[in-house]
């Protein structure tokens, strides 16, 4: 007989796992607390790596398609100091398929293709062990059983609260998100500094990244180390006074970065949050996560990666052993927590070298990374 198994989060995770299940012919209910695909802004693009984000792909039957849709060339990048000289500049190679580009929403559409999601069932509680399996309550106060429940509800993860006791905690540096639309033809200088890919410069302390998706849109990202209230009094709501105490922030850094900051829209404020390094539970049968729920880590082009492997991981292991879903689920915790802490690791010293006092650290740290 096949287990009744509920996902909860349609995001990375969430739904490479059910659709390697899908792939496997295996049935999964995907519960997503969003009311709908488009409920709320996608967010930027997503570098999708050979071995990780592109393997969970393979295994859901849609690299073909990914490789339609990715955009090799996104993976250009442009590194300037706070005076604007260019100190390196790494041109794309149009065959080179180590890690494409791809918008969030293309992804998240790929991936949904057939699956019959549940939208707006917002998970409050996760309780297991009772008689018939794992009761899933919903916000809405109706509640359901499942053999298994995979917790792939993000950071803020409800489901986590079932196996542990983990909360994230603020790194100490904070991102605020803006974006351009219509580059090439509203701001030509810009659309040509950041090229094809990306842009971003390194000062002290601070770090600006402009990154170009698809369609004319550029993503900006303004990262600094700040104390978490550092925005009192300041309302989100008001563009101006956001643009404004960027500016303050960025003063001095070369024109091109005010100019980003000064024509930016919808500015989204993200404090950097991290689950402990090497976060690991004791095993709870019927209940598991995945993706930043299981490995909340700093934003160094590995979280989605991590997320659709492990989701394609534990589908297909399950798939192949339907009868011994317990034994599977917690030989493929074993594997993701080793993995996770790895990747954790150079996270964490990333964003240290990223936003740090020296910045030639950031710069150290891309010439150890980027081929040459
Ligand atoms: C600025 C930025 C840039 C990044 N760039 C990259 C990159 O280039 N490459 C990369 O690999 N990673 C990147 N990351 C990290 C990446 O975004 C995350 O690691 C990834 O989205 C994790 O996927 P997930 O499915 O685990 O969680 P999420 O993407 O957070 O998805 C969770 C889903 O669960 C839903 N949900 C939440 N709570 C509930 C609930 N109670 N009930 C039901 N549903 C719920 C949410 O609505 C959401 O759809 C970046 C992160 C940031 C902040």
């Amino acid at each position: 007989m096949r287990q009744r198994i509920a996902v909860v989060g349609g995001g990375p995770a969430g739904l490479t796992f059910a659709r390697v299940l899908h792939h496997h012919d295996h049935p999964v209910t995907v519960l997503e607390r969003d009311p709908a695909p488009d409920a709320r802004p996608p967010g930027g693009t997503l570098d999708l790596h050979e071995g990780m984000g592109q393997l969970a792909l393979a295994k859901a039957g849609l690299l073909a398609e990914f490789q339609a849709l990715s955009r090799p060339e996104g993976q250009a990048m442009r590194i300037l100091d706070v005076d604007g000289t260019v100190l390196r500049d790494w041109p794309a190679r149009p065959d080179d398929r180590a890690h494409p580009e791809i918008d969030r929403g293309q992804l998240r559409d790929l991936l949904l293709g057939p699956l019959d999601v549940q939208w707006g069932r917002g998970v409050a509680e996760v309780v297991p062990g009772t008689g018939d399996g794992v009761l899933v309550r919903f916000a809405d106060g109706r509640e359901e059983t499942f053999d298994l429940v995979v917790g792939a509800d993000g950071a803020w993860s409800r489901v986590r609260r079932a196996v542990s006791p983990a909360t994230p905690h603020y790194t100490g540096i904070t991102l605020v998100e803006t974006s351009l639309d219509d580059v090439d033809t509203r701001h030509p200088g810009l659309a040509r500094l950041v090229g094809d890919g990306s842009v971003a410069v390194y000062g002290v302390n601070r770090a600006f990244v402009a990154q170009r998706n698809s369609g004319g849109h550029v993503k900006v990202y303004a990262q600094f180390r700040a104390p978490l209230d550092w925005h009192a009094g300041l309302d989100w709501a008001d563009a101006e006074a956001v643009r404004s105490s960027l500016l303050t922030l960025y003063d001095g850094w070369t024109a091109p970065v005010l100019d980003f900051l000064h024509h930016g829209t919808a500015f989204v404020h993200r404090p950097l949050y991290v689950l402990p390094v090497a976060h690991t539970w004791a095993h709870v049968p019927g209940v598991t996560l995945l993706g930043d729920a299981a490995h909340l880590m700093p934003p160094l082009g590995v979280g989605a990666n991590l997320a659709m492997l492990g989701g394609a991981e534990l589908a297909e292991a399950i798939a192949a052993a339907p009868g011994e879903l317990d034994e599977t689920v917690r030989a493929f915790e074993e594997r993701l927590w080793a993995r996770a802490a790895r990747w954790g690791q150079m996270a964490t010293a990333g964003l240290e070298r990223l936003v740090s006092p020296d910045p030639g650290e950031a710069l150290a740290l891309f010439d150890e990374v980027q081929p040459s």
